[in-house]
């Protein structure tokens, strides 16, 4: 079924949902540009300005097009869709509709209009992939992996963090990405301990861990990977800390399966890094899911009560991170399937040595 008729059979009787946030509307009508989505039964509407017209009418067969005009904003148009159609009631995302906003939409809509949030509805929907979804992700994904295949043969000592991310993101984007997933991390040595390094100027050295988190955009779909690798023969105790990372990634993905909750997949990792000795070493979640935007539903962390099922798309990505030592991450996609998960990273994730 359509996208859009599914969130609609969830709306009751004489109630539109407007949509604002753009990775909902992308979701919903396969629209990019600005605007806001309107739909309802017998109602699909796209609401914009001149710029986007002709784009929306090719991006979203099956949806009404509408421009504003001098006078008539985005919910003032809105509103009088809704009057038109007979409908009272109006399902907003209470997350994204600024206090400001929401002010200025009950003054454009009709008097008598209710409101009340959409609940995550839409968000819910993305959290199962479809055919077409998981075969952009998994494009995205084997543009990663070719990415990491070439810059294990292109780093070199010498080179800076800031060097290894534009090779990154430069091979992306020849191997067909259309963006960057997110900001390419690269974290050398010391700066491992920094789970959201920004690439800088630190210059690669032998016995150097280097930690790259990168990932690709096709189609409007993110992939998310990370490698740990050596430049060098790295030092026991690094060597210790990644086989321990490696042991609880693996462990931690060889449990994804439908019906799984998901506080208990990040238990499995923190049990093993903890039971190592490096409990406080690991302060953020196991993994996140993936899809149009880089951090998803369902989360694979402590707090979780999510269960996982088939067409879920998730990261597992345990780390250890030591100040003023360095850090180790690994971290696949991977789909839950009907009998369990496949990995959508077939980059290896032994210990490089370059
Ligand atoms: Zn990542
Ligand atoms: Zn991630």
């Amino acid at each position: 079924m359509d996208r859009t008729e599914r969130l609609i059979k969830k709306l009751p009787e004489q109630t539109a949902a407007l949509i604002h946030n753009p990775s909902n509307i992308f979701y919903l009508s396969g629209y990019t540009g600005e605007g806001l989505l309107l739909v309802a039964r017998g109602l699909k509407a796209v609401i914009t300005d001149f710029r986007y017209v002709e784009a929306a009418e090719k991006q979203c067969p099956g949806f009404e097009v509408h421009a504003i005009s001098a006078g008539v904003s985005h919910v003032k148009l809105a509103g009088n869709l809704l009057e038109k159609h007979g409908i009272g009631n109006l399902l907003y995302e209470d997350n994204v509709v600024t206090v400001r906003a929401l002010r200025d939409m009950e003054k454009a809509m009709p008097e008598n209009m209710t409101y009340a949030p959409l609940n995550y509805a839409v968000e819910a929907l993305r959290t199962v992939k479809d055919a077409e979804e998981l075969k952009a992700i998994r494009h995205a994904c084997d543009i990663t992996c070719q990415a990491f295949e070439y810059i294990c043969g292109y780093i070199k000592e010498g080179m800076t963090e800031r060097q290894v991310q534009l090779a990154l993101d430069y091979k992306m984007l020849e191997l067909g990405a259309q963006g960057m997933a997110f900001d390419t991390i690269v974290a050398s040595g010391e700066n491992g301990s920094l789970p959201h390094a920004v690439p800088g100027d630190r210059v690669l050295r032998k016995g150097d861990l280097i930690t790259m988190d990168y990932g690709a955009k096709v189609d409007g779909y993110c992939s998310d990977m990370t490698r740990t690798v050596a430049l060098g023969e790295p030092s026991d105790k690094l060597r210790e800390i990644y086989n321990i990372v490696l042991r609880a990634q693996e462990t931690a993905q060889a449990a994804l399966a439908p019906g799984k909750v998901c506080s208990d997949m990040d238990k499995i990792a923190r049990d093993i890094i903890a039971d190592a000795g490096y409990g406080e070493c690991f302060g953020h979640s196991l993994g996140h899911g993936v899809g149009i935007d880089i951090h998803e539903e369902p989360r694979l962390s402590s707090r979780s009560t999510d269960v996982l099922a088939p067409g879920h798309i998730v990261t597992v990505e345990p780390g250890i991170y030591v100040p003023g030592l360095g850090g180790v991450r690994i971290e696949n996609t991977c789909v839950i399937t009907e009998t369990g998960y496949e990995a959508l990273c077939s980059a290896s994730k032994e210990l490089r040595i370059l």
